[in-house]
């Protein structure tokens, strides 16, 4: 009867029984630890990982929604906010948020700019957001919940087309958003341009740092020249980080930046009155997991700035070998990648046949399907594995170009 029912079991069992089928039931997930994953995680080896682990259990029951009653919980967080900013070159009073990740991050930016908005420029009608083709879903989301048309302009050479942009603000154009990168192919968005037409055009424009602005900082700061990206453009008026990818953070923590404590003022919820009074918090959330401010806290501590460069530059090592390699075995390279999101096509083989090729070989990674493309998003970890990567690709290619019959079959075989 237990077996067959999804009931909660009449009798409990000790830990070491709960441990042991956990670990059967991660048996059949991917085997991330060897590298071999190159989406949803961030592998920056087994001493990170045990640090957040460590700092998670230590807070794994306190909460952030009490600031009076966790004081710690409260500093972490100003702490890892204050860090993000100096990253993220903010000018002297800007402010942030720890939230549970790029969406959340996404949705909170979305909705202090559409409250500023309404504020100081009297937008009270169905408001829209201008954003390339290649913004994250996550826009899309908050535009759903709040009521918010996304105008997705198609990019040009992969990147956001400002002038296509522009063209597209209208009197109801509440943001404009670029992306430093977009997950998709990993490039960083022209966001000085975008700044350009915020302050022209009075604007907000948001920047979706989610996947690179923990990244971001420190290849610069390893030497490569990145175009500006942060507050250091003037026209930038807030933008998203998530700690959970390359911050090397447990999941749930993710920081939303805004120019001034003025613009972050807009953000804050004002709830109630409910028989406790009212109910102000920072973000949408209520209770807010103590573990994952702990982990990121720890994390960051843990690794320091020369930390994070040398685990950065491990990203960008993997991602110029494979790039290097890919090239060599005649696919196309998608844009000019600086960061750690590379995606490439082939013009005879369907990228979507090697696709499978490489997942039998145990690698699980993405594809794009406009323009179909494989999709790497590397870790540290890459750096050690993107020789066997390419090995096995060199084979999977050969084997992908007899199924489709020779060399030359393409797409619509
Ligand atoms: C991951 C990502 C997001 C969304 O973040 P989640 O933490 O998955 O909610 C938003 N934008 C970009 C560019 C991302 O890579």
């Amino acid at each position: 009867m237990a077996d067959s029912s999804n009931a909660l079991p009449e009798h409990g069992a000790p830990w070491t029984d709960i441990e042991a089928r956990m670990r059967a039931m991660a048996a059949g997930d991917v085997k991330w630890r060897d590298g071999r994953t190159g989406l949803y995680i961030f592998n920056a080896g087994p001493e990170v990982e045990q640090v957040q682990k460590s700092a998670y259990a230590l807070f794994s029951a306190e909460n952030g929604l009490g600031p009076a009653a966790f004081p710690s919980l409260a500093r972490m967080e100003r702490e890892v906010v204050a860090a993000g900013l100096k990253l993220l070159n903010a000018p002297p009073g800007g402010a942030g948020s720890m939230t549970s990740g790029g969406t959340d991050s996404i949705f909170m930016a979305v909705k202090t700019a559409r409250d500023h908005a309404r504020a100081t420029r009297g937008l009270h009608g169905k408001l829209n957001i201008i954003t390339p083709s290649t913004v994250h879903p996550a826009f899309d989301k908050a535009g759903m919940v709040m009521d918010i048309e996304i105008r997705r302009i198609p990019v040009r050479d992969f990147l956001a087309d400002v002038g296509a942009m522009e063209a597209a603000i209208d009197a109801d154009t509440l943001m404009i958003v670029g992306s430093a990168p977009c997950f998709p192919f990993g490039l960083i968005d022209p966001i000085e341009a975008l700044g350009e037409v915020a302050l022209r055009r009075n604007v907000w424009l948001h920047v979706d740092a989610c996947v690179g602005g923990y990244l971001a900082p420190f290849v610069r700061m390893n030497g490569a020249e990145l175009p500006p990206f942060d507050f250091a453009v003037a026209g930038v008026s807030s933008i998203s980080g998530d700690l959970h990818k390359y911050g090397y953070a447990s999941k749930g923590a993710s920081t939303v930046f805004f120019r001034s404590q003025k613009l972050h003022e807009f953000m804050a919820l004002d709830a109630g009155p409910w028989p406790l009074g009212r109910m102000i918090t920072p973000t949408l959330a209520g209770t807010r997991p103590g573990g994952a401010i702990a982990a990121a806290w720890a994390v960051m501590n843990f690794l320091g700035v020369d930390g994070y460069c040398a685990k950065q530059r491990q990203v960008t090592d993997a991602r110029e070998k494979i790039e290097a390699g890919v090239k060599k075995l005649g696919f196309r390279v998608l844009g000019r990648p600086q960061l750690g999101i590379i995606a490439f096509t082939h013009d005879q083989i369907d990228p979507m046949k090697i696709y499978v090729q490489m997942y039998q070989r145990g690698w699980f990674t993405a594809t794009l399907l406009d323009p179909p493309a494989l999709h790497l998003m590397l870790s540290p970890k890459h750096n050690e594995v993107a020789h066997e990567y390419l090995a096995d690709l060199e084979a999977a290619l050969a084997n992908a170009g007899e199924g489709a019959g020779g060399k030359a079959a393409g797409y619509a075989s």
